[in-house]
């Protein structure tokens, strides 16, 4: 718990203002226990009201999009946009079409999303949206219409300098091409206004793969400078089956490793042989099925519900959800010899099993500093946006790497200073915050 009466302040503040926001509230925890050290060192942060300000978004957009399914019935759903913090660039972050989307989770990956792209070193400010919308099981055309609406709203508030959203849960390459279709219409203008876009309209080479092999290239140096040791030879168990999970499959097992379980929200896949990932993109990304499928395929085992981090492994790369991995399961994959565990998804760990890690000397590695790869290349999309222009995929690749290889220096080195070495939580949240809190300083109280 907090130290000092100013951050138990600010905590307490935010607590008095949104009791119903769990997610959001988790999150701010979170980064105010790290960042309680950089306060106390350095009074201008209490003085101009920084800590406050970081945890009250600039905007908060919520909106009605009704649309209309294929039976002719009206269906209405929920709309966000929490722009978080400009301090440093345009507003960017993905959008996520979940039925678990709401204020609270829209603005807890906004906050996070504020201080993973200071990490990567590009000039973006945070920013989360989505809707309570349900792809799953609809038509094409049912999600073309639902994007077209939404986007119809979204349109007034975004723009290539002002707000730049992406993909997440539920959004992927053809959610990104209905939007930007319609933001075209709507605005006659075309610019890089959402990143994920197609190859064939302005999208970015290795955007797709960025955030897994962001993530694997992140472990990759975590094991070197602080165990020696590498990819080669593990055991790895990744949860989720969606974009990051099939393509930090690809990436872990190109760097020797021997990935042997993936789930959904239905259940897990137990390969011992290692997973055939031809396969499981077969059945994800091109029909759009369940991991089980997998099963009628190949000789592997099928369990229904959660259990997977029961799995005994090296490293474990969660990569579906939020809180999707508890202090039980952390005890089960430290009891079954697990060296590093490390978050593809966004705040996948619950706090007392990111606290078990810590005290068990596990190499933990934070969400917004491990998948930080998607915005960074989304970033990189803009650019090439910009310069009208379209790079290599190694181009993208070597930037990526490199960009996942100064995030973990960046978070070691602040962990160290300021007295907490190996700590790659803290060290990634201080990082992160350094930067954003120093524009907010020289900008004024301008928000
Ligand atoms: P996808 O929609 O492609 O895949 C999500 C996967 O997670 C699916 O296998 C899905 O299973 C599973 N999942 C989702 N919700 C739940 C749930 N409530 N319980 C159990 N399983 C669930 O999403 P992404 O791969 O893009 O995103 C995964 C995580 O990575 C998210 O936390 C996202 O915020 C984070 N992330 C993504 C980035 C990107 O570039 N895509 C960038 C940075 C972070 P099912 O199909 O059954 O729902």
């Amino acid at each position: 718990m907090f130290k000092t009466e100013y951050v138990k302040r600010v905590y307490s503040e935010v607590e008095a203002k949104d009791p119903h926001q769990p997610e959001f509230l988790q999150a701010v925890r979170e980064v105010l226990e790290s960042l309680e050290v950089v306060a106390q060192q350095n009074p201008a942060i209490e003085k101009n009201a920084i800590l406050e300000r970081m945890v009250e978004p600039e905007r908060l957009i919520q909106f009605r999009v009704s649309w209309m399914d294929d039976a002719g019935k009206v269906q209405v759903n929920r709309g966000f946009r929490v722009q978080f913090n400009s301090a440093i660039g345009p507003y960017k972050g993905g959008l996520r079409f979940h039925p678990t989307v709401t204020a609270s989770v829209v603005k807890f990956l906004g906050f996070e999303q504020v201080l993973k792209n200071s990490l990567t070193g590009l000039p973006m400010g945070g920013a989360k949206g989505g809707s309570n919308f349900n792809p799953k099981g609809k038509s094409d055309a049912e999600v073309m219409r639902f994007c077209q609406s939404f986007m119809t709203e979204l349109t007034k508030h975004i723009g290539q300098f002002t707000d730049v959203p992406a993909g997440d849960i539920g959004v992927g390459g053809r959610e990104i091409g209905y939007m930007y279709g319609q933001y075209k219409r709507l605005q006659n203008e075309v610019a890089g206004v959402l990143t994920g876009k197609g190859l064939s309209y302005g999208g970015s080479l290795a955007r797709t793969e960025a955030t897994g092999y962001g993530l694997c290239y992140y472990v990759q140096e975590a094991l070197k400078v602080l165990k020696s040791d590498s990819f080669e030879g593990k055991t790895v168990v990744i949860s989720g089956s969606g974009n990051v999970a099939i393509f930090a499959t690809e990436k872990a097992t190109q760097l020797g490793a021997k990935v042997v379980a993936l789930s959904d929200s239905g259940g897990y896949i137990y390969d011992k042989n290692g997973i055939d990932l031809d396969l499981v993109k077969a059945i994800k990304l091109e029909r759009r099925g369940r991991i089980s499928e997998y099963c009628t395929q190949r000789d592997a085992e099928y369990h229904e519900g959660k259990g997977i981090w029961g799995i005994p492994c090296d490293i474990a790369l969660p990569c579906a959800t939020q809180n999707e991995l508890d202090g039980e399961d952390a005890k089960l994959l430290v009891k079954n010899g697990c060296i590093a565990v490390a978050e593809g998804a966004n705040m996948p760990c619950t706090p007392e099993a990111t606290e078990y890690f810590l005290e068990k000397d596990v190499v933990y590695a934070p969400g917004k500093a491990t998948n930080a790869g998607g915005v960074a290349v989304s970033g990189l999309e803009m650019t090439q946006n910009s310069m009208r222009l379209a790079w290599t995929f190694e181009e993208v690749d070597t930037r990526l790497r490199d960009i996942m290889i100064n995030i973990f220096q960046a978070s070691a080195q602040a962990a160290e200073k300021y007295g907490m070495p190996g700590n790659l939580l803290a060290g990634a949240n201080i990082a992160g915050f350094e930067k954003v809190a120093a524009a907010m300083l020289e900008q004024g109280v301008s928000y």
